[in-house]
């Protein structure tokens, strides 16, 4: 008696989401734009429909996980009014506006737009986690569902929010590969290797992620005050990083935004303050 799953969309993602639902034991029926791709999925006991208005009737409950916005829209195009009284939730990565607009296209169903914090290899394994938000009923009754793929986590009714989360911890993600391939590139250019320098960088990232909550609390506070390291010490250290860096013939590309951010604070009078500080000055009016 598992809820019949249908899945829009067999790339990387999407044919591993189908499958997850199937070795679930989720009846489940398929759609891709390229048919060919269904055979595997098809071989083990999925259904697959011959039209996106087909798939989407099979069932109360289709996901769709496409490339893109554009092909999200392709999709609802194609769906036209099979999807009223039914579950759509659209797990394609996105932006907080194209989740609300996806949600607007997706009128009269219940729509859930949603972010995967995992790679296909993490699915339905411990550590997965899928973001979602917007109509809180279909989250309710389908949270079980959910939780074939990954952990699920309801972030409220605004369909954008699961997006919103998504890219800022993404941004944040970007952030630390910047920064480890600009460490690694420092000590390959004296000829250490990465594998020999990584546990390094591990254990030091390691220990500073144990500053992250006290830092969003200073956020939240608006209270700076600081007895670690003031941006006024990280200011006057930074031109280290960067002449250290162009003496070994490297590209300080990925230090410049930090260093300026650090910079404009302290010109702000923020210099005997924390070093997260720097949130108040990425607005664009800062
Ligand atoms: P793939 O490139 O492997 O697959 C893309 C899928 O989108 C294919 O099924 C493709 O169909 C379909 N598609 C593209 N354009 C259209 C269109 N106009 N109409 C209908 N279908 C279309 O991507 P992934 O599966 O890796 O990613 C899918 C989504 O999941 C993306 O939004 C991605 O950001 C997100 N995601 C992916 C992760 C990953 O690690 N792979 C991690 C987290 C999120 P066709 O086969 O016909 O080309």
């Amino acid at each position: 008696d598992k809820t019949p799953v249908t899945v829009i969309g067999l790339g990387l993602m999407g044919r591993v989401l189908a499958q997850a639902f199937l070795d679930a034991g989720h009846p489940t029926t398929v759609w891709n734009r390229t048919p060919e791709k269904a055979a595997d999925l098809v071989a083990r006991g999925a259904k697959q429909a011959a039209t996106v208005a087909e798939a989407v009737e099979a069932g109360p409950l289709t996901i769709i996980c496409v490339l893109t916005h554009d092909s999200v829209e392709d999709v609802l195009a194609a769906a036209g009014g099979s999807i009223a009284g039914r579950t759509i939730v659209n797990l394609t990565n996105g932006t907080p506006e194209q989740a609300r607009k996806a949600e607007a296209l997706a009128a009269g169903s219940e729509y859930l737009d949603g972010g995967i914090m995992a790679v296909p290899q993490m699915i339905a394994k411990p550590g997965a986690l899928i973001l979602y938000s917007g109509h809180p009923d279909a989250f309710e009754r389908y949270r079980e569902t959910f939780e074939v793929l990954a952990e699920a986590r309801y972030l409220g009714d605004d369909a954008g929010r699961a997006a919103l989360y998504d890219l800022a911890m993404l941004s944040a993600m970007y952030g630390m590969y910047g920064g480890f391939a600009h460490a690694l590139a420092m000590v390959r250019a004296e000829g250490v290797s990465a594998t020999e320098f990584e546990p390094y960088v591990s254990g030091w990232l390691q220990a500073m992620f144990q500053t992250l909550p006290a830092a969003a609390a200073q956020v939240d506070s608006g209270d700076f005050v600081t007895d670690v390291s003031s941006l006024a010490m990280n200011d006057t250290a930074f031109p280290n990083f960067i002449e250290a860096s162009r003496a070994l013939g490297l590209r300080p590309d990925v230090l410049l935004p930090m260093r300026d951010l650090i910079r404009r604070a302290v010109e702000a009078g923020h210099g005997a303050d924390s070093v997260i500080r720097i949130v108040d000055m990425i607005p664009e009016n800062s």
